[in-house]
């Protein structure tokens, strides 16, 4: 149990308008919590002080050397007023699997959780109550030291902010068109494309901003040797559906596991629809669209929770889903995974925590 000390702001900001779209990622609520480390001490003085900037010095760590571990998650109000987490457990496990592959302290997952609970209950007015909406909440790890050389830092912190957001794709949930990358990756097996670390992402600008001006909005990642399987979208992993079978890259090293990933696959296995994990190269895709196999491309992640996948550019060839249409197994996940989100679809596997 942490001993949480809390400092309420005296100037709290003005509520988003209800007709505020929530721009992913733009607004900050009143509060955050933080915690430090020392090597020796361990973690210490857990607080939810005003939110604010941080006061760091130039030669710190993380701004050189990129030391630092996230997490994603949501929290979302029920019809009945209300909050509930989605599956809090797996993103506490998997910060401490990504902070152990970049030598970070790992956090007593009770403690990761009491944290995010606590802070949430305090801004819980933030939580908006619209259709599609939801308070994103984003833990992370940063190396703190003041210190010019690679190694391990060892001081720490430890933060949470929360974000009130709209749907991720404010246009509704329309297929996407995914730019399957050639020249660059993202990350190899041995890497740390398996953790959620701030520097996965760093390696993936510039083909994202390429993809951008070639007018496709995500980036298809292929992996690092052969250059021919499929890993994941940005930051989604990714489904196909095949003459009635569900496809998605098994978890090889190099790919997030991803709790959306993970809550689709269940879901599918409880509808008695065939799942596989298993390596799929981009070729497989192409004939199995060349025979009209392919039944539906999505990506699944938190903030998106699914996104449909219209078209898929690779090489020379536009490989086109089902017309551009949301097929149907997109749609009843969907619906599924955010009606558990809410508690207004029956939540069989225990994966919502009331705040
Ligand atoms: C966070 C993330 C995902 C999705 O994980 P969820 O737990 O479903 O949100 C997928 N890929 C990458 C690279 C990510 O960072």
């Amino acid at each position: 149990m942490l001993n949480i000390k809390t400092t309420k702001t005296t100037n709290p900001k003005p509520l988003p308008e209800a007709d505020n779209p929530l721009t992913f990622g733009t607004i900050f609520t009143d509060h955050m919590f933080m915690m430090n480390y020392e090597t020796g001490k361990g973690w210490f003085d857990p607080r939810i002080v005003p939110y604010q900037p941080l006061n760091l010095d130039p030669s710190t760590m993380v701004f050189h050397y990129a030391q630092e571990v996230f997490e994603g998650l949501k929290a979302y109000k029920t019809k009945e007023g209300g909050t509930l987490l989605f599956r809090p457990e797996r993103n506490a496990k998997r910060a401490n699997d990504s902070n152990r592959r970049v030598c970070i302290p790992e956090v007593p997952e009770k403690d990761f959780i009491q944290a995010i609970r606590e802070l949430v209950k305090l801004d819980e007015k933030w939580i908006p109550e619209k259709e599609d909406t939801s308070l994103y909440i984003r833990p992370f790890f940063i190396a703190t030291d003041p210190f010019l050389g690679v190694r391990p830092s060892h001081t720490y912190l430890f933060i949470i902010i929360l974000s009130p957001v709209g749907a991720y794709y404010p246009e509704g949930l329309n297929p996407i068109k995914i730019w399957v990358e050639e020249k660059y990756v993202r990350t190899v097996k041995g890497a740390i494309g398996d953790s959620k670390a701030g520097g996965n992402y760093e390696a993936s600008l510039l083909a994202q901003v390429k993809a951008k001006e070639e007018g496709y909005s995500q980036v298809l990642w292929l992996d690092g040797i052969d250059r021919k399987y499929v890993e994941e979208v940005g930051a989604m992993n990714i489904f196909f559906k095949i003459k009635g079978k569900i496809i998605t890259p098994e978890l090889s090293g190099s790919i997030l596991p991803g709790v959306t990933r993970d809550s689709v696959i269940t879901l599918c296995k409880d509808w008695g629809l065939p799942v596989e994990e298993r390596k799929i190269s981009i070729l497989e895709i192409a004939e199995a669209q060349e025979k009209g196999t392919l039944e539906e491309v999505f990506g699944t992640g938190t903030a998106a929770v699914i996104s449909p996948v219209g078209s898929l550019k690779w090489e020379k060839m536009i490989i086109e889903v089902q017309d551009g249409k949301i097929g149907d197994l997109s749609k009843r996940l969907y619906d599924t995974l955010t009606g558990i989100q809410l508690g207004r679809v029956k939540d069989e596997h225990g994966w919502t925590v009331k705040v």
